[in-house]
């Protein structure tokens, strides 16, 4: 028989990590769907479920005026991480797009992480922004950047005692960000392709671009060699680079065909948003 545990403090979560293996539940917007059984039963679960969604220690979003960054609780609401004004601009948008209110006010971006969909949208922004993400358990903690959590679909660097438990944002000066999601419908869709880039201008040159593609992968596709190459340009020497461009960006990708879309007109569509994205940068 399943159990669940409903722990008050951080401490208590970890001690029960630590004596047993469980489900761990924030928001229960992907695990309820995965283990959903057929209609009108209740779903199956084959390991004890902690519930996560009531620690406050969880629930929080500072900004470190010294360090920059940007500090996120695991289990903190998408919803309040869109509406918080502290939170970069382009991880609001992100967010913003996640399912529908409901959704937003449920799920969590630990959730969205620790999940690791091909089609997370927030894996996105925190790919982009070099996001880091806090793991605890009770006796250790350690601070790994996203691209090397994410391991695989659904697939994690987080072991049987561990939780994450905050995801850590340094702050990135843009001129102008760029963030498209193509779904089937304008809410409540999952992406069939999604794209993030950012750019800063200064002094006429381009002194940081970054962009990455969702859905399009097995997890977020982002080419820092490619980027880096870009650096210290002209807005017109990059887009005379276009070519090249759209050539190393195909290497990354390698779409799937699914009930959602098939894998040319994924491939087609991102390489299409990343050529506007190149074509449309601008100073100011
Ligand atoms: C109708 C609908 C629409 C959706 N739309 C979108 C969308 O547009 N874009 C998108 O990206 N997603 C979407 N989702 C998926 C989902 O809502 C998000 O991924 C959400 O962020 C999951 O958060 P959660 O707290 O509900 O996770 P949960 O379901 O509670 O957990 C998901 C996974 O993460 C693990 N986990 C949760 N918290 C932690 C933690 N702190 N430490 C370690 N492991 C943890 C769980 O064990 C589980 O494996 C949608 C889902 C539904 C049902």
């Amino acid at each position: 028989m399943v159990k669940h545990i409903i722990p008050n403090t951080l401490l208590e979560t970890l001690e029960a990590l630590n004596s047993s293996s469980y489900h761990i539940m924030a928001g229960g917007t992907d695990l309820m769907i995965q283990k959903r059984n057929s209609a009108g039963t209740v779903p199956k679960f084959s390991k004890n479920v902690l519930y996560i969604a009531n620690l406050k220690e969880l629930d929080f979003i500072r900004f470190d005026e010294k360090t920059c960054l940007s500090h996120i609780g695991a289990a903190t609401k998408l919803e309040d991480i869109h509406t918080h004004e502290k939170v970069p601009p382009l991880l609001k948008d992100i967010i913003g797009d996640i399912g529908g209110p409901g959704i937003r006010h449920s799920g969590t971006l630990g959730g969205n992480i620790a999940n690791a969909s091909p089609a997370g949208d927030g894996l996105v922004g925190l790919y982009l922004l070099d996001a880091e993400i806090k793991i605890t358990s009770l006796n250790d903690e350690r601070i790994i950047p996203i691209k090397k959590f994410i391991k695989g679909v659904r697939f994690v660097d987080l072991k049987d005692n561990e939780i994450i438990t905050e995801i850590i944002i340094p702050s990135c000066p843009f001129t102008n960000y760029k963030w498209v999601k193509v779904g089937g419908r304008k809410a409540d869709s999952i992406s069939k392709v999604s794209f993030a880039g950012l750019y800063k201008i200064n002094n006429g040159l381009v002194e940081d671009i970054r962009f990455a593609f969702g859905s399009v992968a097995t997890t977020v596709a982002r080419n820092v060699e490619l980027e880096n190459s870009l650096k210290n340009k002209s807005i017109p020497a990059i887009i005379d680079e276009l070519p090249r461009i759209l050539e190393e960006c195909d290497k990354i990708i390698a779409p799937i065909s699914d009930q959602r879309s098939n894998k040319e007109y994924r491939r087609k569509v991102a390489l299409n948003i990343v050529e506007n994205f190149i074509k449309e940068l601008k100073e100011f």
